[in-house]
């Protein structure tokens, strides 16, 4: 038997609520399948925990973190909650838990699913590619640092290593050649998404780009500069398989990408290292919903899916591949079938009442 540690963070607002629907799907389906065994163990950590004790990240659960195969995190921060600076706990956390992961390359799916209305006129042709954004330097180098000059002048420093770029790119080209291409056609292709006619930065992250590319002839590879990438996402998605981008760009580009399908509450998020990764919905801690069982689930159960496949990818565990497939299947079927949505996507259902339908396919699968 295939015995996985999981670190479980639940966080803050509708955090703990998506998680527990969470993990009811992953005990119903790992519970089905006698080879594979998670041990989640949960840790609280997030803008609760700062208010309590003036740390969001006790550094016995950042240890945990560290231990574990996988984490699983829901969101984290609350409006409410400030650091004496007046900044939220959020940001500092994340960066910090990042960095002490090592977690190079964050994957936020675009995909539209069967059922679900998209804002944008033509979709034919379907949405399906992944925003890879670097997770650990471009402008987010510059958390904690950057300057001011008085009361008159800013800045933030642009970072662009050889060693980071290499890492996120040949984690696209690795992951376009287990994709099926993009949606148009089955074409594999990776698109580097910068602005290098402007920066120097920008230029060396795009001729790295292309140094790898050359290892790997089977895949396309093109680059984009990001403000057409921008139109392109909105006029013509499916002509994209795989984006690979700097930090903030990706920060902007996959909420773009969640926006034309079906919005934050169906966008997941897997951050990987070459050690350690961690698993997360791209939404935030939605303090709006918190509390009333109304939160959409689904982004945080797919992006346990995605976990489940990162396992067995790494662990040559065919039966947790397997698994992760069936959540996509049942999510999938769940969506189609319109009778259970949440009211972000136009329903009236509970977030239980979606944890519910999700295992009532996977029964069914
Ligand atoms: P952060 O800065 O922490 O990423 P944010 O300010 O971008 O957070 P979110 O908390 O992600 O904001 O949510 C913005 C809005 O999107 C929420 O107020 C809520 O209406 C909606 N939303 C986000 N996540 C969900 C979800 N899982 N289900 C339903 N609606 C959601």
């Amino acid at each position: 038997m295939n015995i996985y540690r999981i670190a479980v963070l639940p966080g803050d607002g509708i955090g703990p609520e998506v998680m527990k629907a969470t993990r009811q799907v992953l005990d119903h389906v790992v519970g089905k399948s006698p080879p594979v065994r998670l041990d989640c163990i949960e840790y609280q950590a997030g803008a609760e925990v700062y208010r309590k004790t003036g740390e969001a990240l006790p550094q016995a659960v950042l240890q945990a973190c560290l231990d574990a195969d996988a984490v699983l995190l829901s969101a984290i921060g609350l409006p409410d909650v400030r650091k004496p600076d007046g900044t939220e706990v959020q940001p500092e956390m994340m960066v910090g838990l990042r960095r002490a992961l090592n977690v190079h390359s964050a994957v936020r799916p675009v995909k539209l699913f069967p059922g679900v209305s998209c804002p944008l006129k033509e979709t034919r042709q379907g949405i399906d590619f992944v925003v890879v954004r670097e997770n650990l330097e471009g402008l987010f180098a510059s958390f904690g640092g950057g300057g001011l000059v008085g009361n008159e002048v800013a800045t933030d420093t642009m970072v662009i290593t050889r060693q980071g770029t290499s890492k996120v790119v040949e984690y696209a080209f690795r992951l376009a050649a287990r994709r099926n291409g993009r949606a148009a056609d089955g074409k594999r292709k990776v698109t580097c998404v910068d602005k290098a006619n402007v920066f120097r930065s920008f230029a060396f992250f795009r001729k790295v780009f292309f140094e790898i590319s050359e290892h790997h002839p089977e895949i396309t590879a093109e680059a984009v500069y990001v403000d057409a990438m921008s139109l392109y996402m909105v006029q013509n998605p499916w002509d994209f398989d795989v984006l690979v981008t700097e930090n903030q760009f990706g920060d902007i580009l996959s909420d773009l990408g969640a926006g034309i399908v079906g919005g934050l509450g169906l966008a997941p998020s897997a951050e990987i290292g070459d050690r350690h990764a961690l698993f997360q919905p791209s939404h935030g801690t939605a303090p709006d919903l918190a509390g009333k069982n109304l939160a959409n689930p689904l982004a945080m159960i797919l992006s346990a899916a995605m976990m489940l496949d990162w396992l067995g990818e790494r662990n040559q565990d065919k039966t947790c591949i397997h698994l992760a497939r069936q959540i996509e299947n049942a999510v999938e079927k769940v969506l189609h079938e319109k009778k259970i949505h949440t009211p972000d996507l136009g329903g009236t259902a509970t977030t239980s009442e979606v944890a519910e339908a999700v295992i009532g396919q996977i029964d069914k699968i």
